[in-house]
């Protein structure tokens, strides 16, 4: 029924027999949301969790929350994607990823809370959801097209839907609507089963880590189409307008304001102009997520990289600026690019920096070690993007290693060890490119990443960095000192509340206890309030707000406020922590039955045995922490991780999160205090169960 939120309803789809059916989304609402229903679905519906990524026997889930489709501010758009990836390395672990746009909205106006997908088509398919009729169309006139070609060519068949206000529907609201489908959809990249291949929706909202759009391509589907005419039914919708506005007084930033750098928390970061990728000159209008208010992206007059930013708009700019001195239209077109055949840009990233580097060692290139006809000469120019990316998703010459990733491509090379050892194959956890946020210096980034089973991207703490590096750039003071963040960041972090030791990122204290708290905070405030939720992790959570003038973020108050007026439950910030504990423990207890275990949860080697030299804006890494018994931002450039430092530091973690701490795997006191009873018996029965 739908209440609260809710609409009441999963769509399960049978690829192998084209089929629907109906799952209650009642059964698992205790899950909230999001990535807790979606962990509870693959475990019940997954039968063998240790098949790979690309094996018809894997499940995957596309999660909306009960805030998809309100008004919740940077928490509508947001939709979670989950199942068994193609990424990581040397195990293809149960991991997820996440995208924004309008598509949850457009699920829930058709009725839907999520889909569950299972098995594989015998030929290409598309999935046609309109309202509550769901078809299983042929996609062999899409199979080849890149994600907009693709788009386009769907929103052409529904053009007498989706014109002219006509009726789409009978059995819900009976509605009409003037929205395109809402789409998902791979790329050639997925197709060709690359892990590099991401999910993408309109033009730039992608799911892009985790290789989803090899496992779509994997079960033979092209793209998932949607649109309603229904609504979403709120529990207290005046409570919802009143949260919205309270909001926007307490903590948006007033018109004649003046800009922060790093600000505001609530309205358009005047920073995201260096997001664009573009210069600002020019026809250019934000665009945002549904109901977002913050519109960290844009579309530009000539359409070229729309609604891309961050990531995919300096994934080439750095070898662009080598290259030229600036940034040129290269950068541009590879943004574009990626977005079109569905190759994920981190991957790309750090990959042209690997192959850039072998290049420069003599090892790659014409009649070399590893023989291509890629140009290393034009790294930079506009036609080695295009040739490597189209390479990569047509598994043409090189790119039929590179396809598999860069580290198994190192290690077909029988590279793996020795790069890994030099640093040039900057993959540090699970066969992940580093995002850019060092282990070496943001720990809680890195440790939340191996701990977990993906680059986590998880901005938390993150914001610290940039705070200081923003204000820096433009010669302003930090509106809080080191201490005054640690005091306020810590004051929410409930049940570790007031511990300031968190926050404290000095080389003296990365293995300590404190830290361990850290890391388990947020990992479980990230997989409810972020990831079930689906508040967005750009805009959550908000420690400090320079809008205000005792610079406190809405964080602990703002998350419940708009969960409760939308589900009509009273729950607290700390429930919220509580629950993304409880899915936590679910998601490694999959770990666990795919075989993770304690010995193997470690670093590539450079993290260890080598110094970190820069930061991705130069030899500096400030972050809050403490020199000398004084609170300072410390830089973090120049350190490495000491191995049995980690190992200290694993055991703290361990030892909060109540796991086992020889092996890592969780125990029956903890999953039996977690109501998870059915999950230590699984355990036992594999013989994955940690010691009491
Ligand atoms: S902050 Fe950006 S990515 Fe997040 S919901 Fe808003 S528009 Fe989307």
């Amino acid at each position: 029924m739908a209440t609260g939120g809710y609409a009441g309803k999963i769509l399960r789809l049978d690829l192998t027999s084209r089929t629907s059916s109906v799952i209650e989304t009642e059964k698992y609402a205790d899950w909230g949301g999001g990535h807790g229903i979606g962990s509870a679905l693959f475990w019940d519906l997954c039968k063998d969790k240790t098949v790979p990524g690309l094996d018809p026997g894997n499940v995957v889930t596309i999660m909306t929350s009960p805030l998809s489709g309100t008004m919740v501010p940077s928490a509508s758009g947001r939709v979670e994607v989950q199942g068994i990836g193609a990424t990581s390395y040397p195990i293809n672990w149960f991991t997820r990823s996440n995208f924004g746009g309008r598509f949850g909205g457009q699920l829930k106006y058709a009725g839907w809370d999520g889909i569950v997908l299972e098995g594989k088509a015998d030929k290409p398919v598309w999935i046609d959801v309109v309202n509550d009729k769901v078809v299983f169309r042929d996609a062999a006139g899409l199979w080849g097209k890149d994600t907009q070609e693709t788009q386009k060519l769907i929103w052409k068949t529904k053009d007498a839907e989706i014109h002219g206000w006509t009726e789409v529907g009978k059995s819900r609201d009976a509605g009409r609507t003037t929205q395109k489908p809402a789409i998902i959809t791979t790329g050639p990249a997925g197709e060709n089963l690359s892990t590099l291949g991401c999910l993408v929706h309109d033009a730039g909202n992608a799911a892009g880590q985790g290789g989803f759009g090899a496992v779509f391509g994997s079960k033979n589907l092209k793209a998932i189409s949607v649109v309603g005419t229904g609504s979403v039914d709120v529990a207290d919708p005046a409570g919802l307008f009143a949260a919205r506005m309270w909001a926007k007084e307490e903590y948006a930033a007033k018109a004649g304001q003046p800009a922060e750098p790093n600000g505001p928390s609530f309205g358009v970061d005047p920073a995201a102009v260096l997001m664009y990728g573009k210069a600002p000159d020019g026809p250019r209008g934000p665009q945002a997520c549904q109901g977002c208010i913050n519109g960290c992206r844009a579309r530009f007059g000539d359409g070229v990289a729309n609604e891309s930013s961050c990531q995919e708009t300096s994934m080439y700019k750095v070898f662009d600026v080598l290259a030229h001195g600036v940034g040129t239209e290269a950068s541009i077109i590879a943004t574009d690019l990626v977005q079109k055949m569905g190759v994920n840009s981190y991957e790309l990233m750090q990959g042209v920096g690997y192959l850039y580097a072998l290049g420069k060692m003599g090892v790659l290139g014409a009649g070399k070690e590893i023989d291509t006809d890629l140009d290393m000469s034009r790294v930079g120019e506009t036609d080695f993007a295009v040739d490597l990316i189209t390479k990569i998703a047509n598994r043409e010459g090189i790119g039929e290693d590179l396809a598999n990733g860069f580290v198994r491509a190192a290690e077909k090379w029988g590279r793996l060890e020795k790069d890994f050892a030099a640093g040039i194959l900057d993959f540090p956890y699970w066969g992940y490119a580093n995002h850019g946020y060092d282990p070496r210096a943001e720990i809680e980034w890195g440790y939340g990443s191996i701990m977990g089973e993906r680059d986590m991207n998880l901005h938390c703490f993150n914001t610290n960095f940039w705070s200081v590096i923003k204000h820096m750039m433009v010669g302003k003071a930090m509106p809080v000192s080191a201490e005054e963040y640690a005091k306020i960041a810590s004051s929410k972090m409930v049940p570790y509340a007031g511990d300031t030791a968190m926050l404290d990122f000095s080389t003296e204290n990365i293995y300590s206890e404190s830290i361990a708290k850290l890391v388990v905070w947020q990992g479980h405030y990230g997989r409810f309030w972020k990831q079930s939720a689906l508040y967005c992790d750009f805009r959550w959570p908000d420690f400090t707000n320079y809008n205000r003038d005792d610079n406190v973020g809405i964080t602990g108050d703002g998350e419940p406020k708009f969960w409760n007026a939308v589900t009509g439950q009273d729950i607290t910030f700390a429930k919220g922590i509580e629950l993304g504990r409880r899915i936590f423990n679910l998601d490694n207890a999959i770990w666990a039955l795919q075989g993770r275990h304690r010995d193997i949860v470690k670093f590539a080697s450079y993290i260890y045995d080598k110094k970190l030299e820069t930061s991705l804006v130069g030899p500096l890494y400030p972050m809050s922490g403490k020199v000398a018994g004084k609170w300072e931002y410390v830089n973090c450039v120049g350190r490495s991780i000491d191995r049995a430092g980690f190992e200290e530091f694993k055991t703290h973690f361990y030892a909060l999160e109540g796991w086992d701490p020889k092996s890592g795997w969780p125990t029956r006191a903890t999953l039996e205090g977690l109501k998870l009873t059915n999950v230590a018996d699984a355990l036992e029965a594999a013989q994955k169960l940690g010691a009491a």
